[in-house]
């Protein structure tokens, strides 16, 4: 039996690497290089004398390497496990924060672009955002989701 074969019948009825995988993946290698950077900022304020700082930056350097070699492990647990059902469910949950995460970037990205245009507030009684064109004065709104009806300043 050839190598591929013998993987392929290793990986059989385990999970493989998904979307939250290759996310732990990342933020792992994030943290690694996070860590050489640590070191390396040690390193230049232990040869400038500046004992405190470097201890600091060894200090975060522990961290970010113990964090990275978590994620690491939570990697490969995910990749080879067996509990493929509850591996997939991970996985979902972690597909829709991403969604509501890109989606919360969007809005925030699109309310940046249109400050100057519009004023965005919350409804005082259901928390709905709203936006309404800027420089009207004082305006009535009714809230789009529970009616609600209120006075702002635009
Ligand atoms: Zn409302």
């Amino acid at each position: 039996m050839n190598l591929r074969n013998r993987l392929y019948r290793f990986m059989q009825g385990r999970n493989g690497v998904d979307a939250l995988s290759v996310f732990l993946n990342r933020l792992s290698f994030g943290c690694l290089i996070g860590a050489i950077l640590f070191t390396f900022l040690s390193v230049l304020f232990l040869r400038r004398e500046a004992t405190t700082a470097s201890t600091v930056f060894q200090v975060l350097y522990f961290i970010a390497y113990g964090i990275g070699i978590i994620l690491l492990v939570l990697w490969f647990f995910r990749v080879f496990s067996k509990n493929v059902a509850k591996r997939q469910a991970e996985n979902t949950r972690h597909l829709y924060r991403m969604q509501k995460l890109r989606r919360k970037w969007a809005s925030v990205k699109q309310q940046w672009k249109d400050r100057k245009t519009y004023k965005y507030f919350r409804c005082p009684q259901c928390r709905q955002k709203i936006r309404a064109p800027r420089h009207k004065g004082k305006i009535r709104v009714t809230c789009s989701k529970c009616s609600h009806i209120f006075i702002t300043k635009t």
